[in-house]
């Protein structure tokens, strides 16, 4: 459960190195001095889109976070074993356990992240459920503080109905806007945002179809 989940106190204390019980970003990423996070990929499961955003974007920091113990284990694993056969690359990537719905702003600081990603997130289906959904109406205020002005909020899913709920709340709120249909489809993660994460293969081979929606800072 989350009382496990060792989460810094503000964003400052991940600059420290020493006296914490979470990692810094330093012991994150070794090799990248003083650049900042600036993408997160929010309930990254087994972090096959968190890799291609590496691959795609080498020169920023990207976040893969991740509930679920071993889940987040296979992935900082899967990051380390990149890391050892491709010296110099995927210094750029990392993978964190922690409730994105919980913690977002003891990680990140006002305006700090670029984009955003939520792909596949678990649809909850019983209207009792709906508050836990990870985009939700109260969460959206915080995930708009810690995005900055013109960045960009990316869902993807595989359900209908959570498409249109999502859509609608973060149509509805006074900080997002959502992209014209042809800069979706220009966005040069379109492709990767449909395909690389493990979810989103599931669907390919079950032939399910999917949504996509990206969502403008204002
Ligand atoms: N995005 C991945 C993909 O496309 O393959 C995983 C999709 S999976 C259906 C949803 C993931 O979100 C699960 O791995 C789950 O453990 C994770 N998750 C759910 N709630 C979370 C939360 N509050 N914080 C972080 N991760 C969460």
């Amino acid at each position: 459960s989350d009382h496990s989940i060792e989460y810094p106190i503000n964003p400052d204390e991940l600059d420290q190195d020493i006296g914490t019980n979470h990692p810094s970003w330093k012991e994150l990423y070794p090799e990248i001095g003083d650049k900042k996070v600036e993408f997160g990929d929010f309930g990254c499961g087994y972090g096959g889109f968190l890799i291609s955003l590496s691959e795609t974007y080498p020169d920023k920091i990207s976040i893969g976070m991740e509930i679920r113990v071993k889940v987040s284990d296979y992935v900082k694993d899967r990051i380390e074993t990149l890391r050892i056969i491709h010296p110099g690359k995927y210094q750029n990537v990392a993978c964190l356990r922690s409730n994105s719905m919980k913690y977002m702003v003891n990680y990140f600081h006002k305006a700090q992240l670029s984009k955003m990603f939520f792909l596949f997130p678990d649809p909850h289906f019983k209207k009792s459920k709906h508050k836990w959904r990870i985009i939700n109406p109260s969460l959206l205020s915080e995930y708009a503080y810690v995005l900055k002005k013109e960045g960009l909020l990316y869902v993807v899913t595989d359900v209908q109905d959570l498409y249109d709920w999502m859509v609608s709340h973060l149509s509805a709120h006074p900080s997002f806007e959502r992209l014209k249909d042809d800069e979706e489809k220009s966005d040069i993660l379109h492709d990767k945002l449909l395909n690389s994460s493990e979810e989103a293969q599931k669907v390919e081979r079950n032939q399910g179809s999917k949504f996509l929606a990206i969502f403008k800072r204002l």
